[in-house]
């Protein structure tokens, strides 16, 4: 398959030397268009905190604007920061917790702010003095993610009345966070739906309603029209993931990322050898063993040793032995004609076959979520647009 590299993220060595990801900025596009029509209504922020789930969140965020999404959340003030730096102009909220110490480089870069609590407050208005600059800020609200947020909802009310009087602070949004909108039984998130969902009918009446209301991540976006308000936050559906297995079928994301390695040293073994530290594999009789230039280092999991495999020529090359800091071997026993410089598929499609972060999320017991965002520093970033 051709593909046009149009850009690589920032690592040393030959790009595809040793192990790399593809990001194909066409699926960012199409998960964009697909998550909008979904909720045709509100608008759209692309979720590239954690270096866009380790899809690499400059490359995403310009495809993600370019294909409609008008709002960038990140995590931490450098994230938003690094974004600014390259020229990204759209509204960026920090969606969590803002140290007093950050408070004012937030305010110097335009990062929208998520308060929710009175001592929040004196750093804003002494950054906004300083600047000369009004700020917005986003009040949370806790319905049942028990995390951040103000968990009494009146008293966020008087408090949003309280703030709004201030010429220093613009509330510009409320929002809340599910904690469950993913699971089989939509119980929990239709709770606290319905808890934010009065609260904030009854800004409405009091004239508080702030002009962005918002609540809803993938799964919501999926599941809950009637959760979408002004803006969703779209985070692993822009990547092709969801939250639920199950929903694949009728969510027709499709995957970013392909991650690949090569084999750097293909042998045959005799029954009884073992392969890597502690020896934890033994050759059940001759073997042909490849050894595949990535390890945890690079966010391969550890706990993949001796499960899962890697896709080589369109098979499935089972992990054998402990997966190694930089080295992991397979057995390439039952795909002919595997050989040294072969590239190895760790996540991603080759021939009919696939390996997802889905799977590998299964095999060391997690989510797709955090197998992406451990993808490691050292494993370069290529762009591409596949012809189609
Ligand atoms: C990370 C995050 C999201 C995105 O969640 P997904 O499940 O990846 O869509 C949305 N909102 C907040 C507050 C977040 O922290």
């Amino acid at each position: 398959m051709g593909f046009e590299v149009i850009g690589a993220g920032a690592a040393g060595g030959d790009p595809a030397g040793w192990t790399w990801a593809e990001v194909d900025l066409s699926a960012i596009a199409h998960n964009v268009r697909l998550f909008r029509s979904l909720a045709p209504r509100a608008r759209m922020m692309a979720v590239v905190k954690a270096d866009a789930y380790g899809h690499g969140a400059v490359p995403v965020a310009r495809s993600a604007l370019s294909a409609g999404a008008e709002w960038l959340g990140v995590a931490r003030v450098h994230e938003g920061k690094a974004l600014r730096r390259a020229g990204v102009t759209a509204p960026i909220l920090l969606l969590g917790w803002t140290g007093p110490s950050e408070v004012r480089a937030a305010v110097e870069w335009d990062l929208d702010l998520t308060v929710f609590a009175p001592d929040h407050l004196p750093p804003v208005v002494a950054a906004s003095r300083e600047l000369g600059k009004r700020v917005a800020v986003h009040v949370k609200v806790d319905t049942g993610m028990g995390r951040i947020g103000w968990r009494d909802l009146e008293e966020a009310a008087r408090w949003i009345a309280a703030i709004r009087d201030l010429p220093e602070i613009e509330v510009r949004g409320v929002f809340t966070h599910f904690a469950a909108a993913d699971a089989d039984d939509p119980g929990h998130a239709r709770d606290q739906w319905e808890r934010f969902d009065r609260w904030v009918r009854e800004l409405e009446k009091r004239g508080l309603r702030p002009p962005i209301v918002h609540a809803a991540n993938t799964a919501a976006v999926v599941r809950m029209p009637e959760a979408h308000y002004d803006l969703v936050r779209v985070g692993i559906g822009l990547y092709g993931y969801l939250p639920n297995e199950s929903w694949y079928s009728r969510v027709p994301v499709r995957r970013a990322l392909t991650w690949k390695s090569r084999l750097v040293y293909v042998k045959w073994v005799e029954k009884g050898a073992t392969i890597s530290y502690g020896c934890t594999y033994t050759a059940p009789g001759k073997r042909k063993i490849g050894t595949v230039a990535v390890g945890y280092a690079d966010g391969f999991r550890r706990g993949l040793s001796n499960r899962g495999y890697v896709l080589v020529r369109g098979r499935r090359a089972p992990v054998v032995g402990r997966v190694c800091m930089d080295q992991t071997m397979v057995d390439l026993t039952d795909i002919p004609g595997a050989d040294t410089g072969d590239e190895a598929v760790l996540l991603g499609d080759q021939g009919g076959d696939r390996c997802t972060a889905d799977d590998h999320a299964r095999w060391v017991d997690t989510i797709s979520y955090e197998i992406l965002c451990g993808i490691g520093k050292r494993v370069p970033r290529m762009y591409l647009r596949v012809p189609r």
